[in-house]
């Protein structure tokens, strides 16, 4: 009885306390980086029951990764050692507030070493929900098959696709991210791009013409992000604005995307009203960044309904 599985590459994360040139840094905190472990330990949280695949390095490195995620309650009983490649790792690098820098060591990665021979079919086939990532296709061409290969059994099993396109220009081309954002597009049932990744998919400028864009001829639903604007639901039937809510002090700008695509992915497994469902995940968006780390500020449930209500409430 599995809602939601999910797959990519998880790092070891590198992010130092200081605002300074890494040259400088003596101390690194070591914490874990990868946007579906984030979104799969955000379901968890919120309830749900979640496997994420990933191909570790068999090393330090991959323990500690695997070891995290499970420790947050998600299913990695599918995941994968290798000999042949270590662990990826980054280091992000803190210049002042606004400015920072990500540093990846990941090319060759255990992770980009997925083929569609390592997927769990059977718990893809289970799942309510498969979540797709556009960072997985990115890592390399066997990767590339295996989002392929996922999403045909998902498709051949009713199992519903939501692809957050998570555009890394790091990794690949803008050219390249286009063409398989697009094909991933025109198999997924719910699609979560920022807008700027709505408008490099279809060339369109406007929020709406890039979601009608999206939509192709299907039956799907558009949700495009617009950070503290929250965000813009276009199904065939329903057209609206979403507001985000109001954060008092942004501690940590990452993640923002990952809680609100666990968010729209936990309401569309409750069957809720879609501008409902786009309401928490605004919420939880909020919420995430207002904590320090990508994981550390999850809610669960509880917490999100609490955050929505108007301040004042008295808990007792
Ligand atoms: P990420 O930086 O994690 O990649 P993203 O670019 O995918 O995020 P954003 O639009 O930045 O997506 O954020 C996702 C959601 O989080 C927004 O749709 C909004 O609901 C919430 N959010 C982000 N930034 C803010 C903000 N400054 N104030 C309030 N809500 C925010």
């Amino acid at each position: 009885n599995l809602d939601v599985f999910t797959f990519g590459e998880t790092m070891v994360l590198f992010q130092p306390e200081q605002m300074m040139p890494l040259e400088y840094v003596h101390q690194f905190p070591k914490r874990i980086g990868g946007a579906e472990s984030n979104v799969a330990i955000g379901l968890t949280k919120l309830g749900h029951s979640v496997m994420w695949f990933s191909k570790l390095g068999n090393d330090s490195f991959g323990r500690y990764i695997h070891k995290y995620v499970r420790g947050e309650g998600v299913d990695t009983s599918s995941c994968l050692f290798t000999d042949k490649a270590q662990t990826g790792i980054l280091f992000k690098e803190q210049l002042s507030p606004e400015d920072m820098n990500v540093y990846y060591y990941r090319k060759g990665s255990a992770a980009s070493l997925m083929k569609p021979e390592d997927l769990d079919v059977t718990s893809i086939a289970q799942a309510k929900i498969l979540h797709i990532s556009g960072i997985t296709p990115a890592l390399s061409e066997t990767c590339y098959v295996t989002v392929i290969k996922a999403i045909e059994i998902a498709k051949q099993n009713g199992t519903k696709i939501v692809f957050d396109p998570n555009l890394r220009l790091k990794l690949w081309s803008s050219e390249k991210a286009k063409r398989v954002f697009n094909e991933i597009a025109a198999s997924a049932d719910v699609i979560l791009p920022g807008l700027d990744e709505g408008q490099l998919m279809t060339g369109k400028i406007e929020v709406e013409e890039v979601a009608e864009a999206l939509m192709g001829d299907g039956n799907k639903t558009i949700i495009i992000k617009l950070g503290s604007k929250g965000a813009y639901l276009h199904t065939k039937n329903e057209k609206a604005y979403i507001d985000g809510f109001t954060v008092k002090q942004i501690v940590d700008p990452v993640g923002a995307g990952d809680g609100f695509a666990a968010g729209i992915i936990s309401g569309i497994l409750r069957e809720e009203p879609l501008h409902k469902v786009v309401r928490r995940a605004n919420a939880i968006g909020a919420m995430v960044i207002g904590v320090y780390g990508d994981v550390e500020g999850l809610p669960t449930y509880e917490a999100v309904e609490r955050f929505m209500k108007p301040a004042g409430n008295i808990r007792d």
